[in-house]
């Protein structure tokens, strides 16, 4: 076992005595740095005046110290919203109070995966974080039905939508502004609908933004991944419809553009047997091991068929699954955890762009010209031969980016003062530059 998994498991012999969980699984144990000999983790806790914080601290420490290997540990204490308002999401404002964001998506519909993103923020919600939904199906919307909200949002002076308020969570969705009637909309329209919920949504203080990401991997999906840094995405998929192929296309896109996939629930694993409770597989035997294997990615969790999830999401049933799944999704969160590491801060020196990463040994210089010419894009590259159609003597000396921009987890786009736009220029290719 690693260090850090092993520190979690230590961490997670802590209990909370209200919320009669463990911490690690609650969600309080963030921003875990281990440095050598030392740990240091923030101890996120939902209410501030909790009265046994030094004792959660006192005892993380006691518990960290007698690890082998061990010497150091620091523990800061912060609840919820005592957190300065962070900067990592960019220029978009809506976002700048949201802590992180988890896109739940599946390859193709009918897997019930609104209703999994709307179980999970419903029992995140009930531990005490602010929760906010977006339901990006434009084709589709459910969350209004989910949640029985069928008004129209309204918009603020800034002409941002503000989300409505349901039992304490935030949701925006495409049928709060056309209705719930699928939008009959052509791609590149869609697309730009997506961002525009995305970056104009104002959210306020939120400790988790649950994206319910359209089904599929198309441009959309792209687009949702290139304008939001996700913390992670939630794989939900059904043996039924199960093909290996399109869960791992879903994944491969997530880990091309640099998303932890944060697991698997597997939705309508098994049918309860409604006298003596028995697990009847629904859809034959499952294969969802199988992706395990194959991917290295974790399942979280089997959901039974149900079709009382959707009637209402108050009744209490599974709630021990549900719960259990979020505990998965907390550990998954924490386990992975490293956007911060992927940003990273790009500035411009005389006739090179600087790229450095937090903790980076080293910064990435790279001169305007040679990253310009990197450009893989249709205009600089034959598609088919892969032969480049510029060289580097057509590019101009005073060559020049007018503006930069940071695409989700993995890659630059750059307007240059030639006047091309149409390239990206992927972290992990500016760095084969050098
Ligand atoms: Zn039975
Ligand atoms: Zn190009």
């Amino acid at each position: 076992m690693d260090l850090k998994n092993l520190i979690l498991n230590e961490l997670a012999k802590i209990v909370d005595p209200d919320l009669k969980k463990d911490i690690v699984s609650l969600g309080f144990v963030k921003d875990m740095l281990i440095d050598g000999r030392s740990v240091s983790f923030i101890l996120e806790l939902t209410t501030k005046n909790c009265p046994i914080k030094d004792k959660f601290k006192k005892d993380a420490e006691d518990l960290l110290l007698a690890i082998d290997g061990i010497d150091e540990v620091h523990v800061s204490l912060s609840a919820g919203s005592s957190h300065q308002v962070s900067s990592k999401y960019g220029g978009i404002r809506g976002l700048s109070g949201v802590k992180k964001i988890i896109a739940v998506s599946s390859c193709k519909g009918g897997v019930g995966k609104s209703t999994v993103a709307a179980l999970l923020a419903k029992e995140i919600s009930s531990r005490g974080f602010k929760v906010g939904i977006v339901d990006l199906d434009i084709f589709g919307p459910s969350l209004p039905t989910l949640f029985r909200k069928h008004e129209r949002v309204s918009l603020s002076e800034n002409r941002e939508f503000i989300p409505h308020d349901v039992d304490g969570i935030k949701l925006m969705s495409f049928g709060f502004l056309v209705g719930d009637a699928p939008a009959v909309v052509r791609g590149p329209i869609a697309t730009n609908y997506t961002k525009q919920l995305l970056t104009q949504t104002f959210w306020g203080e939120l400790d988790y933004l649950i994206i319910d990401a359209p089904p599929g991997t198309g441009d959309i999906q792209l687009t949702m991944t290139q304008t939001v840094p996700l913390d992670g995405a939630l794989v939900v998929t059904t043996s039924q419809i199960l093909s290996l192929n399109d869960v791992i296309r879903g994944i491969k896109m997530f880990e091309k553009v640099n998303v932890p996939i944060l697991g698997i629930i597997e939705n309508m694993a098994y049918q309860l047997c409604c006298s003596c409770s028995a697990k009847n597989e629904t859809f034959g035997q499952s294969n969802i091991e199988k992706i395990e294997d194959l991917c290295g990615v974790n399942v979280l969790a089997q959901w039974p068929l149900e079709k009382e999830w959707t009637k209402s999401l108050d009744l209490a049933i599974h709630k021990g699954l549900i719960s259990s799944s979020v505990d998965s999704l907390m550990i998954s969160l924490e386990k992975y955890k490293k956007r911060d590491s992927l940003i990273p801060r790009v500035s411009i020196e005389n006739n090179a762009v600087i790229l450095k990463w937090e903790g980076g040994e080293k910064d990435w210089k790279v001169t305007h010209r040679d990253l310009r010419f990197s450009c893989k894009c249709a205009h600089c590259v034959d598609e088919l031969t892969g032969q480049n159609k510029i060289v580097l003597s057509d590019i101009s000396e005073d060559i020049f980016p007018k503006k930069i921009d940071i695409l989700g987890n993995y890659a630059l786009a750059i307007q240059w003062n030639d006047g091309h736009s149409s390239g990206i220029y992927p972290y992990k290719r500016i760095q084969e530059i050098l």
